[in-house]
């Protein structure tokens, strides 16, 4: 438990620190990048001082990027709560994501028809699925099968016993998993570590699974991992069930809501 809340303090912290200096960075960089092209229209092009000049330019490209990403991970937007079908979201996507994983990736999915509505903001459910399919898709260099499933989940309190941040109630869980290289035990303690990764540079940021763990705890939800070496991994993301079935009784709720405001 003590170990969870210092992950928490630590996302958090690091999400008011990162957008600060990120964002001071930027204006920093701007600069830096200015003035390197005064530099390099003031030399001549074969001089020899032309190659370094290069590389300085090149490195501060490769911040600014590193920079902009940064201020994506920590800005807080303007969220728009809506009351979703996730099921819907994931067919609407799935066109999208079977061009991302590529043709030597099997995209499976597996919906259940009955499952609750979720309360989120379609960009953060679609950022949540993508970081989790981008994973998924790099850890199956060699080709192998997404899985993607819904189902409607029951935490009693015996659950909750042993995930005591987690209440006990209905959930609507999303299930992405690969067959893919899997990961050891001291990579799972990390994953969910800002800036943790294990991609080669330039690849990777390690802020994928930190945004999605914040968003997941932003609306009281739960990650759970399974991961096996050589076989493949599967991230479990349970968000609380809106009891709203029908479509209508969805438009209804909307409605009230709008009208309160
Ligand atoms: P990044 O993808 O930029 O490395 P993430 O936070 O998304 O950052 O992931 C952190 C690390 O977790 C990855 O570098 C990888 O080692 C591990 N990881 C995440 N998802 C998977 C997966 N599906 N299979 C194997 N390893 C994974």
């Amino acid at each position: 438990l003590e170990a969870q809340l210092r992950q928490s303090q630590k996302m958090e912290a690091i999400g008011q620190l990162a957008g600060g200096v990120a964002h001071d960075f930027n204006n920093l960089l701007t600069v830096i990048e200015g003035y390197i092209d005064l530099l390099k229209n003031k030399l001549d092009e074969n001089a020899s001082i032309n190659s370094y000049i290069n590389q300085m330019k090149k490195a501060t490209e490769r911040a600014v990027s590193l920079t902009r990403q940064l201020l994506t991970f920590s800005r807080r937007q303007v969220v728009q709560p809506k009351i979703l079908d996730i099921n819907k979201t994931i067919q609407e996507l799935s066109k999208m994501l079977n061009r991302l994983i590529g043709e030597h990736i099997e995209l499976i999915t597996n919906l259940d028809p009955k499952i609750w509505r979720i309360k989120i903001d379609p960009s953060q459910i679609e950022q949540v699925i993508l970081n989790l399919v981008v994973n998924a898709r790099d850890a199956m260099p060699e080709g192998g099968e997404l899985i993607i499933e819904t189902e409607q989940i029951k935490l009693d309190r015996s659950y909750n016993r042993f995930h005591p941040d987690v209440r006990p109630g209905d959930y609507v869980v999303i299930n992405v998993s690969d067959t893919g290289m899997g990961m050891s035990e001291e990579v799972q303690q990390r994953i969910f570590e800002p800036f943790f990764t294990t991609k080669e540079k330039g690849k990777g940021t390690g802020l994928g699974l930190a945004t999605v763990y914040g968003i997941v705890k932003q609306h009281n939800g739960h990650i759970s991992v399974y991961s096996e070496i050589g076989k493949g991994t599967t991230f479990k993301i349970y968000f609380p069930a809106i009891k709203a079935r029908t479509s209508s009784e969805v438009e209804e709720s909307e409605r009230k809501h709008l009208k309160g405001r």
